[in-house]
């Protein structure tokens, strides 16, 4: 499973200083990375430091490790009233399925969820395999974006993902 922690480097993504993208998706995704690895899985991680890696290195490297799944980690910006994680799939049926389990397990652990949605980001139709982009949280919105600074709701947010996989 390669796992993509958003941004990086030079790309904050999105966030205000104090709680920046790229900041908040590097724990969710090494806490990811560890729940799978216990289970058996072999891991791949994009980035494991505060680095710029471009959207076609990213792919690459999920394709270079053969993996069986690409799972992409964000989170979210909105100029309004806006909370919730999101998941989006674009290739196939594999990833929407993945796409919604994720977000009904997290639901079952009492993250506030959305709907899955299909949209066309570079890494999840530049990957080979079935791949999804995890939107945590919205920044913009202050609760989730307590809950996202906060390392119990980030385990939480990695364990629904690590089931969903698992
Ligand atoms: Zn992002």
């Amino acid at each position: 499973v390669t796992i993509d922690p958003g941004h990086g480097g030079i790309d904050p993504g999105c966030g205000e200083p104090d709680a920046l993208e790229k900041d908040l998706v590097l724990p969710i995704s090494t806490k990811l990375a560890q729940l799978l690895e216990q289970a058996g899985v072999i891991v791949v991680m994009t980035r494991t430091t505060d680095e710029s890696v471009s959207l076609d290195d990213r792919a690459i490297m999920a394709k270079n490790a053969a993996s069986d799944l690409f799972v992409s980690i964000h989170c979210n910006s909105y100029e309004g009233e806006a909370r919730g994680m999101d998941c989006y799939y674009h290739k196939n049926d594999s990833a929407k399925l993945l796409a919604q389990s994720i977000l009904d397990r997290a639901g079952a652990l009492g993250i506030v969820t959305r709907q899955i949605q299909k949209n066309n980001y570079q890494v999840l139709w530049d990957t080979d395999m079935p791949a999804v982009l995890v939107e945590t949280g919205f920044l913009t919105d202050p609760a989730d974006r307590a809950a996202l600074l906060d390392p119990a709701h980030q385990d939480k947010v990695a364990r629904a993902i690590a089931d969903a996989v698992l």
